[in-house]
């Protein structure tokens, strides 16, 4: 039993202990335990006492022997009948019948033979565990048990424990044990960064009485107010965090104003080569906005896919190119950046615009020769991958950073180019661009400082995609099908998980897939594969000849997932589309309905679990991207679509969205009164709020540095 913490307990023998007091030296734990610790995260106490539980579980009370259901944790009590030792040496087995008025249950412990000496007939036991039935009586195997002094002993309470995230090393009861052995004592030391006043004001218990509450709740409500206060705790410094680096960016960042005329934007428009939606009217105003001003714009555009937003962006480039500024576009794969470069350089056709290409696969000496051209300003728009955010690559007077599809990307990059280009003194405008909308839940807590345009609708003259979902055993009716619309000009898409088969995962794949829709099916037809193995010039001599209608079907890897677009391109199959997310399989499906031509999306696919089931249903019902997006991020839930790797934040360990949205929305409010009255934090009783504050995000978010 670990004594309960008062003030004797500080005598000489034991150790003061402090929030930074490291696992090892608290009772119980010593240096074989502490490394078990250290894989859960926890090294100091305040590390335990940041271990919450992440659910809790009623201990049953007792039940009747005879009544005892099978299968799930039960307690009950009885005498001991009789005991015996089963089999030799350690491994022997310790066997003894429990009896009550209703019946009898079988106990064994395996290596239990130390028992023998500790229970005896005639003894009042309680024992709490999972009942078998084995042959044809109750049995309960290695059963928690716990000697009755006589039988008026009171049944225990019926308590409301804390489960804690554990491993298979260090359960939940043995953190249970430490953690309230000292969790008193260590409460004492826990200062709270909120003032009384406020708190009160939003019905939140102090920080000590959260962590008791959570760590040994009296009963359900307990639990969940204290789970509420540590929650409240994280979203209000995340959103603290991101209201003050707004604030700084706002007051301290300039980006370049860019000039804007009638004359300009008639240049711009002579070289769209259709006329724009209303929709994009109305965005290209806002971000024109933008631009004119000091301040550096940071804005998301969504558009659902083939909603038009290239022309969005090129507008924006060739505003920075009229001020005689840089521009960069940041595209996630190869074949994306290559296909912009191509399409903004024929757009461009004839002007004195030097725009290039930068990706990963360039020999060193193009490479070279491109980061020369801008370092130096020569180049003016540039287009590329990743390899745009190398520490090489210098800009001479960047004005605009545009990145496509940013579900592909990190809030980490945005803030790596960024910084890149402040290295010159100026912030440059950012347009994120993206076709999964991020729910509003999500924007709310990573990109609460961004503002958003939306493109709704796509451009006229779209058919909408006629969607099928069907199952493995239509695949050759699927096919002989396509193969009747390809004979008749039209142009498909085949997609596959992966580029060869292999024997561990026993999918269709791209090269053996070609073979046989080339041997069977499409015998006749000219297909093609493309993927990631393919050597640059071999893919693009692929999709130009795909492009100019030479090639009638291309069988592919998800290289082609983003943004490629070919409008005579009307027919998309996925093949294993369970194995897909679903904002992947919207994705794909965006990649034909984009010319006037009536088009097809079949998804063949073989759901396995709910999850796939759903993301196939969803699919089928529905083609907007907004709609796709809310049930993803119901799918998948927060953590996977922005992990905190993927963020570069700290997760949330208590806060789950979207059901705290709600305490979000406080949350995201108080931090905005909070940043307008005291910009820094600066203020004697925003001390400790402002510590911890720096503390969780200061490096993250860019805002340690100030003050
Ligand atoms: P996304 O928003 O998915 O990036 P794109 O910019 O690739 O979409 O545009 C999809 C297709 O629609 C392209 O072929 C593009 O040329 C065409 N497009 C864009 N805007 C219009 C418009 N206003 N009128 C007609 N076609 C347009
Ligand atoms: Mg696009």
């Amino acid at each position: 039993m670990v004594p309960p913490a008062s003030s004797d307990s500080k005598s000489a023998a034991t150790p003061v202990l402090e929030l930074t007091t490291p696992v090892q030296f608290l009772k119980g734990v010593g240096p074989k335990r502490a490394p078990l610790f250290e894989r859960l995260g926890i090294s100091t106490l305040a590390d335990l006492i940041r271990h919450i539980p992440h659910r809790y579980e009623h201990e049953r009370e007792e039940t009747a022997i005879a009544e005892l259901p099978f299968d799930q944790v039960v307690s009950a009590r009885g005498e001991i009948a009789a005991t015996r030792v089963a089999g030799r040496g350690r491994s022997a087995r310790f066997e003894a019948t429990l009896d009550d008025e209703s019946g009898r249950l079988h106990l064994t412990w395996f290596n239990g033979a130390y028992l023998k000496r500790r229970i005896h007939p005639g003894m009042l036991l309680r024992v709490q565990g999972k009942v078998k039935r084995y042959q044809n009586y109750r049995q309960m195997a290695n059963p928690k048990w716990e000697a009755l002094a006589d039988e008026t002993t009171e049944a225990r309470e019926e308590r409301y424990r804390p489960i804690y995230p554990a491993t298979e090393d260090l359960s939940s009861e043995q953190i249970e044990k430490i953690a309230h052995g000292v969790l008193d004592e260590a409460l004492e030391l826990i200062d709270d960064h909120l003032d009384d006043d406020y708190r009160k004001s939003r019905e939140l218990p102090s920080l000590r009485d959260a962590y008791r509450m959570a760590h040994r709740p009296e009963h359900e409500a307990e639990a969940i107010e204290g789970r509420r206060r540590l929650a409240f705790d994280e979203m209000l410094l995340l959103q603290l965090g991101v209201a003050m680096r707004r604030r700084q960016l706002r007051e301290t960042a300039r980006a370049p104003a860019l000039t804007w005329n009638d004359a300009i934007e008639k240049h711009i428009l002579e070289r769209f080569p259709f006329e724009l939606t209303e929709s994009q009217r109305r965005v290209i105003e806002e971000i024109r906005t933008d631009l004119q001003r000091e301040a550096p714009m940071n804005r998301l555009l969504q558009g659902d896919v083939g909603a038009g937003k290239t022309v969005v962006a090129l507008y924006g480039m060739l505003m920075a190119a009229a001020s005689r500024r840089q521009s960069a576009l940041l595209a996630p794969t190869e074949i994306l950046a290559e296909q912009h470069y191509s399409s903004i350089t024929s757009m461009l056709e004839g002007s004195n615009l030097r725009i290039e290409l930068l990706t990963g696969t360039l020999s060193a000496a193009d490479r070279e020769s491109i980061e020369r051209g801008v370092d130096s300003g020569e180049v003016d728009i540039v287009i590329g991958t990743h390899a745009l955010l190398s520490e090489r690559l210098r800009f001479d007077k960047l004005a605009l950073i545009i990145i496509d599809e940013q579900h592909r990307f990190g809030v980490e990059q945005r803030a790596t180019l960024r910084r890149r280009a402040m290295e010159t003194g100026e912030i440059p405008h950012t347009l994120i661009m993206t076709a999964t909308p991020i729910p509003r839940t999500l924007s709310l807590t990573l990109f609460g400082d961004l503002d958003v345009s939306t493109i709704h609708g796509l451009p006229p003259g779209r058919q909408p995609v006629v969607t099928r979902v069907v199952g493995p055993d239509q695949t050759e009716v699927v096919y002989d099908y396509i193969a009747g619309r390809l004979r008749e000009g039209e142009q498909a898409y085949i997609v596959l998980p992966a580029i060869d088969e292999t024997e561990a995962t026993d999918l269709k794949a791209v090269r053996s897939h070609l073979e046989w829709l080339e041997s069977g099916p499409f015998e006749g037809l000219r297909c093609a594969a493309v993927h990631g193995r393919l050597k640059r010039p071999t893919r693009e001599t692929i999709m130009y000849r795909f492009r100019k209608g030479k090639i009638d079907a291309i069988v592919a890897t998800t290289v082609i997932e983003v943004g490629v677009d070919v409008p005579n391109a009307s027919i998309m199959v996925v093949e294993h589309a369970e194995r897909f997310g679903l904002s992947q399989l919207h994705q794909l499906r965006g990649r034909v309905g984009r010319g006037s031509r009536k088009s097809l999306c079949v998804f063949i696919g073989d759901p396995s679990t709910d999850d796939a089931k759903a993301r196939l249903d969803a699919i089928g019902s529905t083609s907007d991207g907004f709609e796709i997006a809310e049930k993803d991020f119901e799918i998948r839930g927060m953590g996977e679509i922005f992990g905190a790797r993927q963020s570069g934040l700290p997760p949330f360990r208590v806060a789950r969205l979207p059901d705290d949205l709600a305490l979000l929305q406080l949350a995201r409010r108080d931090a905005a009164v909070l940043i307008d009255n005291d910009p820094d934090l600066s203020a004697a009783p925003h001390r400790l709020l402002r510590q911890r504050l720096m503390k969780t995000y200061g490096e993250g978010l860019g805002i340690g540095d100030v003050g």
